[in-house]
């Protein structure tokens, strides 16, 4: 059931159980973005990694990743208000672990630019790799950012040259994860921090999701735990310093929004936004944030270790 799968990104071993049986079907091509639909989902029965088998190599991914269009990302001002309520989140836990004054900072995954931007009002500096050919031009553009547009690993950045990197919903995208912390390792100055957020597969509400839970989808390639994602940097050579659980949430306005992007002209986002229509005209309504029911987002941060630049 699991041959076709290669060995684990993380032990090495080759003891996969199926968790999930995929239900993308076919249609691939205009499914790699939406939520909910995915190929097979496995457990490593050694180490615990969540894996999704894929169906393209690498290229194929890397060509689809970087003519991601990223349409409920563009800079809209509902977007904008958006997404800078949830880099204030981590920027707040960023700083439980390291003030951002004085730091050389990397984002991995920069998207429109928008957390670089916020960085930039303490830190001493700021550079950006994102894989969107559009996403980067964006941040260039709007924020005057220096946002590459490439993969982590065509990435040309100077060795030991960042304090802090960050990869914020990035590494369960990466189809060789343990390749590309072990590459952004050779650019962290010793001492410096790797920061990293993604969904925890192994919450209460993961687990009651069941085959339904959002963040499984076609390009989230790997899924993991607090533990998991700790021995995967540890292997690049970090030490982890800690995790901390936080909660995203949306305005109903942008949830209303987003309902006809999600499902465009089903009955059921027809119904929905019947539904919600006359709430969200209601001033005090339309700005109140719903919130996820459990804390099932983390942030780990990890210090690079001597000798990491020359594994
Ligand atoms: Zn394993």
């Amino acid at each position: 059931m699991s041959a076709s799968l290669p060995p684990c990104a993380l032990c090495g071993q080759s003891a996969f159980e199926l968790r999930f049986p995929g239900n993308i079907g076919d249609d691939i091509g205009s499914r790699f973005s939406q939520y909910a639909y995915y190929d097979d989902i496995y457990r490593c029965r050694v180490c615990g990694l969540v894996v999704q088998h894929r169906r393209h190599d690498p290229a194929t991914i890397a060509g689809l990743l970087k003519a991601e269009k990223y349409l409920d990302e563009a800079i809209g001002e509902l977007n904008l208000r958006e997404k800078h309520v949830q880099f204030e989140t981590l920027l707040g836990l960023v700083e439980t672990f390291r003030p951002l004054e004085g730091q050389r900072v990397l984002d991995v995954g920069a998207n429109t630019g928008l957390f670089l931007s916020m960085a930039r009002r303490k830190a001493a500096s700021v550079r950006g790799v994102e894989p969107s050919r559009e996403a980067a031009e964006n941040a260039r553009r709007t924020f005057g950012l220096d946002v590459q547009d490439c993969l982590i690993a065509e990435a040309d950045l100077p060795d030991a040259a960042f304090d802090m990197v960050t990869l914020f919903d990035v590494v369960e995208h990466l189809t060789d994860p343990a390749g590309d912390l072990a590459f952004l390792a050779r650019k962290v100055a010793p001492g410096g921090l790797l920061f990293l957020s993604t969904h925890d597969i192994g919450t209460w509400l993961a687990r009651l999701s069941g085959p339904g839970y959002p963040m499984l989808m076609y390009q989230h390639f790997f899924h993991f735990t607090p533990h998991t994602l700790g021995l995967m940097v540890e292997k690049a050579g970090f030490k982890v310093l800690g995790h901390r659980r936080f909660l995203k949430s949306w305005s109903v306005e942008y949830i209303y929004n987003l309902i006809e992007k999600k499902w465009p002209g089903s009955r059921r986002s027809r119904l929905l936004r019947a539904v919600l229509a006359p709430l969200v005209s209601i001033d005090s309504i339309r700005r109140a944030r719903i919130t996820s029911p459990q804390r099932d987002f983390f942030i780990l941060a990890a210090e690079r270790l001597p000798g990491a630049a020359e594994r």
